[in-house]
């Protein structure tokens, strides 16, 4: 029987339905309203798409989404000294740096440059630390943040479950693995030098996919009836295709996420909750 195919977007949906309340109580309370700055290094056409959805998904909760972009040129110093002003602005209260820098930029100095309670898309060495550790004062990057979301909505129990993370990015894989051990699952993280890889995908109740790499991901490394979620976002011949090859994967899973449509949506809300929190610790509460 073929897989449940998990709507992402409807799900979001529900989740920004929520969030609007929310930001609409935390402007009536404090007549502020939530603002996040995307930042942006040169015009990579996918991060331009990415930053239009975040700002339509801000602006459909009564949120703000702001974008800052630089000349792909720029050097490093000058990108620092925008981060450092946007965390002196008040008015500010998230910050979230758009990959890929040109290269040439070193993206962890740029990261680290972001005052960890603006944080809001968890790429700091510090934020990643604090996650580590299980404490509450974490910003979660917003992809594994909305795979959580995700598997909490549809109900699949991560504590006890054998989870699988092909993906071990700063940005992806490695804080979903440590969010799924935090949840109690039992994880294997895959990564190019993984010897087999068709063996840890079988093995896994939860398989989470963030390669970038389309189609790796075939029906003989899933175990039946195992949740997928598939982060990949590849264009193959001008279509967006996932890291899952779906056509075949959805005969074996019990449900999946389908690329596009799946863990995209989730993404943008969990950056808005998160922007949202950044409000209210600027705001001492
Ligand atoms: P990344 O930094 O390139 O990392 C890719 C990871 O996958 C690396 O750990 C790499 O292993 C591993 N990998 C690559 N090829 C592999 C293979 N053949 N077998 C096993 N492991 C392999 O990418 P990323 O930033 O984490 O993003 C991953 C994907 O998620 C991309 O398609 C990206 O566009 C997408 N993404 C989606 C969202 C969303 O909202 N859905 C958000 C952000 C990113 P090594 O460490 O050994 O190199």
């Amino acid at each position: 029987m073929a897989a449940k195919i998990i709507d992402g977007r409807a799900l979001a949906s529900a989740q920004l339905d929520k969030l609007k309340t929310e930001v609409a109580d935390f402007i009536s309370k404090n007549g502020v309203v939530p603002s996040v700055t995307i930042l942006r290094v040169g015009a990579d056409e996918g991060s331009v798409t990415y930053a239009r959805q975040i700002r339509r998904t801000f602006e459909r909760a009564g949120a703000t989404a702001s974008e800052l972009e630089l000349p792909a040129d720029v050097k490093a110093d000058q990108v620092l000294v925008e981060v450092r002003r946007l965390n002196a602005n008040s008015s500010v209260h998230g910050i979230m740096l758009q990959a890929p820098l040109p290269a040439g930029l070193p993206w962890r100095v740029i990261a680290d440059a972001i005052e960890p309670p603006k944080d809001v898309d968890g790429v700091t060495a510090t934020n990643l630390g604090l996650l580590a550790a299980g404490d509450s004062r974490a910003m979660a990057p917003a992809t594994p943040a909305g795979g959580m979301a995700l598997l909490r909505l549809i109900g699949v129990e991560a504590a006890g479950s054998l989870a699988t993370v092909v993906g071990r990015s700063t940005v992806v894989g490695l804080p979903l693995a440590l969010m799924l051990i935090r949840a109690h699952s039992t994880v294997t993280v895959c990564h190019t030098r993984t010897p087999d890889l068709a063996a840890a995908g079988r093995s896994a109740d939860i398989l989470c996919v963030a390669a970038g790499r389309a189609n790796l991901v075939r029906a003989n490394m899933v175990k039946p009836g195992a949740t997928v979620l598939d982060f990949g976002v590849n264009f193959v011949d001008g279509k967006l295709t996932g890291d899952v090859a779906f056509d075949e994967v959805v005969e074996v899973a019990g449900q999946i996420t389908p690329v596009p449509g799946g863990t995209g949506p989730m993404t943008n809300v969990c950056l808005l909750e998160n922007t949202l929190k950044a409000a209210r610790l600027a705001l001492g509460g």
